[in-house]
């Protein structure tokens, strides 16, 4: 694009009296942008108009030098056509450093060096940054869902789908549709006054599912193949149909814990009268109830136990509840235990506790050593701990004990290989992935053609999850959304609001695929990575370390890259040792030349500099937050954001220590098990590349103390200072670095 650039300095918010602003205009001008202008507010209605006024004229291209990018995006967006970069001096430069920290004449000093700096490193960004040309699929891109599970979240997320104007696929591997929900009794109460129990609805929801003709039923079926992208996903299922699809709602269910596991600590299969709680639902159904004159439920039967279910499953009692006042109603005489370690009924379900105690139903609290169940007379007979009493319980006389035996996702678990395999040498890495392959269950529920694998990569219970915080629905492949208790246990009625958050979230990537936008976490970025293809040595890097599956390759292992599927995040391009793979408006040689443009004091002027790449999601608010709050930090560090730590290019690192840079952060968010990085493994990516940065600092013969990854979630804001001063004391003791000058 031919850009007409200019450059706006706002006076706001203190900018004004804490900088000079005919030597900001100066640098500005410097790196090359010759039209420079100062307002007292920017985004007040009047500075608005002032930019606006300049864009009607033919400025297409704008640096605004004043808060950070993350705030006023609505009064600085000058249309998809305009480019903006922002230069945070507020959150960045005058925020943190009012402090004096050697008089405040140099700490002025210090502020307006910092200042300069960021205007220098954004009249770079800008220069070069391009105006992203969305990515069209070649055929027309289909805005259909297709639904795997017909069950409670399936059918209602096949519903909310339909009701928003969408023609529908829903695919049910059961003869009917009904899941779970056809094999429930009744509901647990849902409504106030929360005491009587429910019916499931379940004729009247499939009625209106055969009643609406947008939504196509595939009972008896399973997916056995689905290729494509989102906007365009071709599905081929058991019976021989096939169809095209946009997007995927998986909402395949639970599966009941085994209890056969449970049989050394809780006696399953010693007696036909333990059962579990999937088997006493269907006594209720039947109506099966009335000859039990008395039965104990033992909680948490295999769940919250690091030998079984290391987790709450969070409805069984809910459920072992709704079950204890099936049995009161069939015969309130009957005599009703409930044995348990905590009640865990969340909200209302509290009322559900209260109504079965005013039945009559008796709890115990056992602690976490299971009862001890045998036999007596033709009946069971319980002894237990009781924590409330500090004594032992013997029950007898037991017709049933029921236990209550926890969820798993039906779902395969898919273990991926640990990214140190990429560090390794080919045969070792190999065996990694082996081993990685095997401890995955050798089922499908979308059989996805993705080089990647054909299933949806999950977390180590085999729950999909993208981003557990920030992401509930999404998987790790974009279109593809979770619902229900395949992504989470979870009650009927939180199936239901899941499975229309699902069905929404569907419906936007075929909207994102159609317009050619990114989903979650940049939604609405209209950029895509473009390989240089010329330059590939079919290295296989992107298609490995792609999140998000987006990248698959043809038989001589060139990549072939689907910009529907990703997400944006830049980790192909952090991880090309080629560098060949860029965005319009990110790439390998902008944050360089980024870098290249800090002005580095001479070393006797005793002022480090130190660059810290600072990731989007969230160190980047946090800084902003930690300003906003006042707290002070070093006028020596330079933050650069970057979409993820993922796309971190190492040739980064070596362009700031070969200018003589003395140390380098990377600061980004939480990896393992309870990550927070919205790209998955960036986090985990940059730790690993990492370890190859000694190769750099051996090559330049410089302490691997100057380089450091830091991770920090969003709500630690009043550790970023204390983060930063920790690094300088360390940059200091290392002492300058020796290519200063160079
Ligand atoms: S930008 Fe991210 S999601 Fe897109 S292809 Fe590259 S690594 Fe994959
Ligand atoms: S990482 Fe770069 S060189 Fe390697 S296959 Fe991908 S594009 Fe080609």
């Amino acid at each position: 694009m031919d850009k007409n650039q200019a450059c706006y300095l706002c006076q706001g918010c203190g900018l004004g009296e804490a900088l000079n602003f005919e030597k900001l205009q100066e640098v500005v001008e410097e790196a090359g942008i010759g039209e420079v202008k100062t307002h007292e507010q920017l985004c007040s209605p009047e500075g608005v108009a002032f930019i606006q006024g300049d864009v009607d004229g033919g400025v297409n291209a704008i640096l605004l030098g004043a808060c950070s990018c993350r705030v006023k995006t609505n009064e600085f967006d000058f249309g998809p056509e305009v480019i903006v970069e922002r230069a945070s001096l507020r959150e960045q430069a005058v925020y943190p450093s009012e402090a004096e920290y050697e008089g405040e004449e140099e700490a002025g000093e210090d502020r307006q060096m910092l200042a300069e700096d960021y205007l220098r490193m954004s009249a770079v960004k800008l220069a070069k940054s391009d105006v992203p040309v969305p990515f069209q699929l070649e055929e027309a891109p289909e805005t259909s869902v297709m639904v795997v599970g017909g069950g409670v979240a399936g059918i209602n997320a096949a519903l909310a789908a339909a009701k928003a104007g969408v023609d529908v696929f829903l695919v049910e591997k059961e003869d009917a549709l009904g899941g779970f929900l056809g094999k429930m009794a009744k509901l647990a109460p849902e409504n106030p006054p929360y005491q009587e129990l429910e019916d499931t609805h379940l004729e009247a929801l499939v009625a209106e599912i055969e009643g609406n003709d947008k939504i196509k039923v595939y009972t008896g079926n399973t997916v056995t193949e689905t290729k494509g992208a989102p906007g365009n996903f071709d599905v081929t299922l058991s019976g021989g149909e096939s169809f095209r699809c946009g997007a995927i709602v998986q909402a395949t269910g639970w599966l009941p814990y085994e209890p056969e596991k449970l049989a050394e600590e809780l006696a399953y299969g010693s007696n036909d009268a333990i059962i579990t709680n999937v088997d006493m639902e269907a006594k209720a159904k039947a109506g099966d109830l009335g000859g039990i004159g008395s039965v104990a439920f033992i909680q948490c039967a295999g769940s919250r136990d690091q030998n079984h279910l290391p987790y709450c499953s969070a409805v069984c009692c809910t459920v072992s509840l709704k079950q204890a006042m099936l049995v009161k109603e069939a015969n309130p005489e009957a005599a009703v235990y409930v044995i348990y370690k905590d009640i865990r009924t969340p909200g209302q379900s509290e009322e559900v506790y209260r109504e079965a105690q005013r039945k009559g139903v008796v709890f115990i609290r056992r602690g976490e050593d299971y009862p001890k169940i045998s036999e007596s007379g033709g009946k069971l007979a319980i002894e237990t701990a009781d924590v409330t009493l500090n004594d032992t319980v013997e029950i007898d006389e037991l017709d049933l004990v029921v236990l209550a035996t926890g969820m798993k996702p039906n779902n395969p678990r898919v273990v991926e290989p640990p990214l140190v395999a990429l560090g390794m040498d080919q045969e070792a890495a190999k065996k990694v992935a082996a081993e990685a392959k095997a401890a995955c269950d050798d089922w499908s529920v979308l059989n996805l053609k993705y080089r990647q694998g054909p299933n949806l990569p999950t977390l180590k219970y085999a729950y999909p999850d993208s981003h557990f915080i920030c992401f509930p629905y999404e998987t790790r492949r974009t279109g593809i959304y979770a619902a229900g208790t395949v992504r989470r246990p979870m009650r009927v009625t939180a199936a239901v609001e899941d499975a229309t958050g699902a069905a929404l979230k569907a419906i936007q990537a075929t909207k994102a695929a159609a317009g050619g936008f990114a989903v979650h976490p940049r939604s609405g970025d209209m950029s895509f990575p473009e390989f240089a293809m010329q330059r590939c040595t079919q290295c296989k890097r992107c298609t490995e370390e792609c999140p998000f599956g987006a990248i698959n390759e043809d038989e001589k292992a060139n990549p072939l890259p689907n910009p529907t599927r990703c997400r944006r995040c830049g980790v192909c391009m952090g991880a090309c040792p080629e560098r060949i793979i860029s965005f319009k408006n990110y790439s390998v040689d902008m944050i360089g030349s980024m870098i290249k443009s800090i002005e580095v004091p001479e070393e006797d002027e005793e002022k480090p500099r130190v660059v810290v790449l600072v990731c989007e999601n969230d160190a980047l608010p946090a800084i902003d937050m930690a300003a906003r709050a006042g707290h002070k930090w070093s006028p020596y560090i330079r933050f650069i954001p970057v979409r993820c730590l993922g796309s971190i290019n190492l040739v980064w690192i070596a362009d700031a220590l070969s200018s003589g840079i003395d140390g380098v952060m990377l600061f980004g968010c939480r990896r393992g098990d309870d990550y927070q990085c919205h790209f998955i493994k960036g986090s985990e990516l940059a730790n690993v590349r990492m370890s190859k940065i000694s190769e750099t600092l051996d090559r330049l013969v410089l302490e691997s103390d100057r380089v450091r990854v830091e991770e920090i979630s969003f709500g630690e804001v009043d550790k970023v200072p204390q983060i930063i001063a920790e690094f300088m004391e360390t940059i200091e003791e290392v002492g300058p670095n020796p290519y200063k000058g160079f």
